[in-house]
């Protein structure tokens, strides 16, 4: 876009975007239950033009040179929005109240395009409260303790214990209960170990279960199976279809760099079976999405695994490495800020280089996301349950020994919202450290365990505080780069 007199507005709807969240694309969920966002209608179009509108306070902006400045609500569902030297002349026109009319007439539907992406706001509106989105139940089946990898960074104390059928039968039937007690629009069930996979005929009984509860109860009915991917045959993936279980797989290097990280219990390395697994996958037109797991081990090599990922088309998100009970000790897995700024650095300029056709808004940020604002950085203690093989109920994976309920519960998720000691997600403005931060909508304040474990408690920010105020900015960068990349204009 060069330099023009003509405002001009360019946001990832002047893209044909893909959604992750559609059929056709595979849950990009990770471990942590990323709440949903709450559906959201985007702003209605003004219709009364002569209501005075105003400039939102505190949007985040950035030059992006060329005529063009970078422009994001953290309160508003707009995204990214691009805006030229005169439609940014037209937004600070509206640093005073101004009715539509006021204007010249080819400058309204410009200002009405800024209204939909909330850049501006009826005059006398009180700053958009965030509501706390809890439209999903969302419940991870600790479906077996075992595990055939010995992940350098795993929280798990393993054992060759498994969930049975009478255990899942009762979790699933506590979690469709609670779903409907407390007005929850959609379940969303996540197969997890140990290795899901392990147990493959369980999973597949249960998910056969939950899918007769949810057209009972008319709730929405999503399963991922999170596994390492190192077993999964054709016939496996074949009943992974049948069911509509989606996958995620764990994947931290290409080759060697992922099998140090990712071993098996006699010690050689994984990748090799996890390629025949993504191959398996796509000959049967099964797209994973993968997890990164950044430690100080693989970090140099990120825009490897991207490359690799971005080769077979796979969605990806990226998880930072967080110390457990486990990896108490193991200082070497732990990174530095600059070194982890290097390596992103790194692996953005590889996916600005092709931009995948969806908003990279919630992939690349650990346990914030930039897509949709949000109180807290996940479920836990609120809209997550963690059954684990006996039928415990915990509030979080990484403290799955933490048992808050069990699953014989008549109303679990009020047990587990009763229970006094299990971890909990904090609301972002009850964190002292964070009320005043700009970015607090999109972070929420980190994962609550890490921050406890590291900071002395749930309501500390995170220790990767300084690490995410430096990525958002370059995060917003990338997404613009992506949207000039695909928008039709
Ligand atoms: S942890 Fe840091 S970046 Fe996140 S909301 Fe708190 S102050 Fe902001
Ligand atoms: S507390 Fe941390 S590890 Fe547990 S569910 Fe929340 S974000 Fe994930």
């Amino acid at each position: 876009m060069g330099q023009s007199d003509v405002p001009q507005i360019i946001s990832a709807d002047d893209c044909s975007a893909v959604s992750l969240d559609t059929q056709a694309d595979p849950d990009p969920d990770c471990a942590c239950p990323i709440d949903d966002p709450l559906p959201h209608a985007r702003a209605a179009l003004p219709a009364d033009s002569k209501r005075p509108y105003v400039c939102v306070d505190d949007l985040y902006t950035d030059s992006l040179g060329n005529d063009l400045r970078l422009v994001f609500n953290p309160r508003g569902h707009g995204g990214v929005v691009m805006l030229n030297g005169a439609a940014c002349r037209l937004l600070a026109d509206f640093a005073q109240p101004r009715p539509l009319d006021a204007l010249a007439p080819a400058l309204r539907p410009v200002a009405r395009r800024l209204a939909a992406l909330e850049l501006i706001v009826p005059a006398g509106t009180p700053p958009q409260a965030v509501p706390d989105s809890r439209h999903t139940l969302t419940a991870w089946l600790h479906v077996t303790n075992a595990c055939n990898l010995r992940c350098t960074y795993c929280y798990l104390k393993k054992t060759t214990k498994a969930m049975d059928l009478t255990i899942g039968r009762q979790a699933i039937a506590s979690i469709f209960r609670s779903a409907e007690a407390h007005g929850f629009r959609a379940v969303k069930l996540k197969y997890a170990g140990g290795e899901a996979s392990l147990n493959l005929p369980l999973v597949l009984a249960l998910h056969t279960y939950a899918q007769a509860l949810a057209t009972r109860a008319d709730l929405g009915l999503r399963g991922v199976l999170l596994t390492n991917g190192v077993a999964l045959n054709d016939q496996a993936i074949n009943d992974l279809c049948q069911a509509g279980l989606q996958v995620t797989i764990s994947l931290d290097g290409v080759g060697a760099i992922h099998d140090a990280q990712r071993p098996f219990v006699n010690g050689r390395g994984s990748f090799t079976s996890i390629e025949h697994t993504l191959d398996r996958l796509a000959a049967h037109a099964v797209t994973p999405s993968v997890t990164i797991t950044l430690t100080a081990h693989n970090l140099a090599r990120l825009p490897e695994v991207l490359d690799y990922t971005l080769d077979r088309k796979l969605p990806f998100r990226l998880n930072f490495y967080r110390e457990n009970d486990c990896t108490v000790g193991r200082r070497d897995l732990d990174f530095s800020d600059e070194a982890a700024m290097v390596a992103l650095r790194a692996a953005f300029a590889r996916i600005a280089a092709r931009p995948p056709n969806h908003s990279l808004l919630s992939l690349l940020t650990d346990r914030a996301r930039m897509d949709a604002p949000h109180n807290r950085p996940c479920g836990a203690g609120h809209s997550y349950l963690v059954v684990d093989q006996w039928g415990a109920v915990a509030t979080c994976h990484m403290q799955i020994e933490q048992q808050v309920a069990h699953v014989s519960a008549p109303d679990l998720l009020g047990a587990v919202l009763a229970a006094n000691g299990g971890l909990y997600s904090p609301h972002v403005e009850a964190k002292v450290d964070c009320q005043a931060c700009p970015w607090r909508y999109q972070c929420a304040g980190g994962c609550p365990a890490l921050a406890q474990r590291v900071n002395g408690s749930v309501a500390a920010r995170s220790p990767y505080c300084n690490l995410y105020r430096m990525l958002f900015p370059e995060v917003l960068r990338l997404e613009s780069a992506r949207i000039l990349t695909h928008a039709a204009i």
